[in-house]
């Protein structure tokens, strides 16, 4: 009875409670999809942009989680915006590029329809945790060892595996040589499968090696999940030598490297210890030997201050396949029986020049400099396994060796500002800031946008520009957020990422093993499932499905250029002129061509004075006649004649020039 006699009240309390709880859910507790940001985060200083598919006209900025007092209210919002790729039409682009408090906050436009964005931060350290993520990625691969972490309340771990690489019975194309085994056990997994392939390799020690080369200064001191320093190596270094000391072991003692040690048929969808199937060396070819030397060469000089005999080691091995390459033109053998990753190509010029370019910066001998400055190629905008000839040229162009030719220096350099201010207006013309823009989707697609940074900062070495950081910031932003799903590309960073990548850890394991970077959308229809061909544009190609390799793979030499990415945003790594790396050799000062090179100045009022802003260590490029001179009206240094050197500004300022000879 009297229960039942309090049950409407009961009832008419919980009611109340309910339509409370929804109200307040939709206002301030459901993230929106169509609130697209960088859920890493903003560093400050930088723009700051989110991209919101629905109409708004006014936004806020509020601190997270249930802030409900706006912290910033004076934030752009664009006109309607039409994207083609994601044929999208009336998007737009929330700015507060002027917010630089650093917090974690929520954003919610005037749209009542519209839920909040993703939490975010903005701090100078908000790409530190997705480095380290990242570098984990890497450690999980290991190869030929058990591996353990613990990351984010869960932990991920598989026991020694592949310990019989590998049989020789393949090595030579056609024939059964039946000669046994040769040790080929460590180095990383390659993907979503567990086989290892040479020159694939090449791009991801090439991009952790250069990503080393610009900002070892702070990765020296960033700790990494399970990888401890190893005796005098940092702990990156140690990370990147587990994979070295592998490629090692792909060399004959001929010279020939081998393309690759796998299976003969991809593996199941099971723990890398539990595959048993006989894993072979793949026959030799001149693309993994180039390759093969390039890694070595590099590997060379920067293990030197660190482990004398390993670094050694490498550059003699280095030597011997440099000279069996040399004396070969291009040789591709078939890859049968073999149906695993092939990793093949029509040439092998682009990994013969940067062969050539590390061995030069490594030994600073002629022969490799006259051959690689007699080919040298064009910027490219795409670094990939099968065309690194970008990473050739700018290893020749950010070095500070003497024995250039400076009419091929200024046009390498010329060419490479060129290229990186193309990408930026690409992305300033996409809704989503995509640097690679609307019409490049191809497989991987995701990792070439993220080795578009490698680009960006060496148009910064050579000009200390921050607009080139920024769009380091738009790809990173591109690949942790700002896109057409609203969501993370690399698993377990940031707002909603994969789930199902595909990666035979992940899915054996039944959890995403994190720090990986997908494949992402793209065009490629070959063979794909029809999902993918009924796609309405190449850009809406995604699937979170671990059985869709075509768009959601992980992959080594897509994780390396991310890992560059993010530790291009690290604190510190705005070092400008970049500091020498241990090791470097230095015969050259830094040429600092600035951009705030004054043009001519016309006859008009205040045409003779011109105000420039000058970065420290640099020649300022002046006119004969100018002097140059401080905000407080002292005389820095001038220019005699057209004959006199160019002034050397040592200091970061606001600089006056004055042009003798013309009226003020
Ligand atoms: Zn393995």
């Amino acid at each position: 009875m009297n229960i039942k006699g309090n049950y409407p009240f009961t009832l008419l309390v919980s009611a109340l409670v309910a339509i409370g709880g929804a109200f307040s859910t939709a206002l301030s507790q459901t993230i929106d999809s169509r609130v697209r940001l960088n859920s890493a985060g903003f560093l400050p200083g930088f723009p700051k942009k989110a991209t919101v598919a629905a109409e708004f006209t006014k936004f806020w900025l509020y601190e997270a989680p249930n802030g409900t007092t706006p912290v910033y209210s004076e934030g752009t919002v664009s006109e309607p915006f039409n994207n083609t790729d994601t044929r999208e039409n009336g998007l737009r682009i929330a700015d507060f590029s002027d917010f630089n408090t650093p917090g974690r906050y929520f954003l919610r436009t005037n749209n009542t329809a519209v839920g909040k964005s993703p939490e975010f931060t903005i701090g100078n350290d908000v790409f530190t945790e997705p480095f380290r993520a990242a570098m984990l990625g890497f450690y999980l691969w290991r190869c030929g060892a058990a591996v353990s972490a613990a990351y984010n309340g869960r932990s991920y771990s598989h026991g020694a595996c592949h310990k019989d690489d590998g049989s020789l019975k393949y090595y030579v194309a056609g024939r059964d040589d039946g000669t046994g085994n040769k040790d080929g056990v460590g180095g990383w997994h390659d993907a979503g499968d567990y086989n290892k392939y040479t020159v694939n390799s090449g791009a991801a020690v090439a991009f952790t090696l250069k990503a080393w080369e610009h900002f070892w200064h702070i990765l020296e001191n960033t700790p990494l999940v399970s990888v401890p320093n190893s005796g005098a190596i940092p702990a990156y270094l140690a990370e990147v030598k587990w994979n070295l000391d592998w490629v090692r072991k792909m060399q004959f003692s001929d010279g020939r490297v081998s393309h690759k040690l796998s299976t003969l048929n991809f593996g199941g969808e099971i723990m890398p210890e539990s595959e048993s199937a006989t894993r072979y060396y793949a026959p030799w070819n001149t693309m993994a030997t180039a390759s093969f030397v390039g890694q070595m060469a590099i590997a060379a000089r920067i293990y030197a201050p660190y482990d004398g005999v390993f670094a050694a080691r490498c550059l003699g091995q280095a030597r011997i396949s440099y000279s069996a390459l040399m004396d070969t033109a291009f040789v591709r053998h078939t890859q049968a029986p073999f149906l695993t990753g092939e990793y093949g190509g029509s040439g092998d010029t682009d990994k013969r020049l940067w062969a050539a370019a590390e061995m030069w910066e490594t030994t600073g001998e002629p022969g490799f400099l006259e051959y690689l400055e007699s080919r040298l190629p064009n910027m490219d905008v795409y670094i990939t396994w099968s065309n690194v000839s970008t990473v050739a040229a700018l290893t020749y162009l950010n070095s500070r060796r003497e024995g250039r030719n400076p009419a091929k220096v200024e046009r390498l350099r010329a060419d490479l500002i060129g290229v990186a201010d193309e990408l930026i207006t690409v992305a300033a013309a996409h809704g989503y800031a995509r640097v690679l823009g609307s019409n490049s989707y191809f497989w991987g697609a995701n990792g070439s946008l993220a080795g578009t940074a490698y680009v960006f900062h060496s148009a910064y070495l050579q000009t200390g520009d921050p607009k080139y950081r920024h769009a380091v910031q738009d790809a990173a932003a591109h690949l942790l957020g700002r896109n057409y799903y609203g969501r993370s590309f690399v698993t377990g960073v940031g707002h909603n990422p994969p789930t199902s990548p595909h990666d035979r850890t992940s899915t054996a394991s039944r959890t995403p093993w994190p720090g990986r970077l997908i494949g992402g959308p793209h065009s490629d229809k070959n063979g794909a499932p029809t999902a993918i061909t009924n796609c309405a544009s190449p850009a809406t190609c995604w699937f979170d499905d671990s059985r869709d390799y075509w768009t959601n793979e992980v992959a080594i030499n897509w994780n390396a250029p991310l890992a560059y990415t993010l530790a291009a945003l690290m604190p510190g790594a705005d070092t400008y002129p970049a500091r020498p790396y241990p090791g470097q050799t230095v015969e050259t000062e830094v040429s600092v061509n600035h951009n705030a090179k004054p043009k001519k100045a016309s006859a008009g009022k205040n045409g003779a004075t011109r105000v420039v802003r000058a970065r420290g260590d640099g020649r300022l490029d002046i006119p004969a006649g100018a002097k140059v001179y401080g905000l407080n009206g002292k005389l820095i240094a001038r220019k005699l004649n057209a004959g006199s050197k160019m002034p050397v500004i040592n200091r970061n300022g606001v600089y006056l020039i004055k042009i003798e000879g013309l009226k003020d």
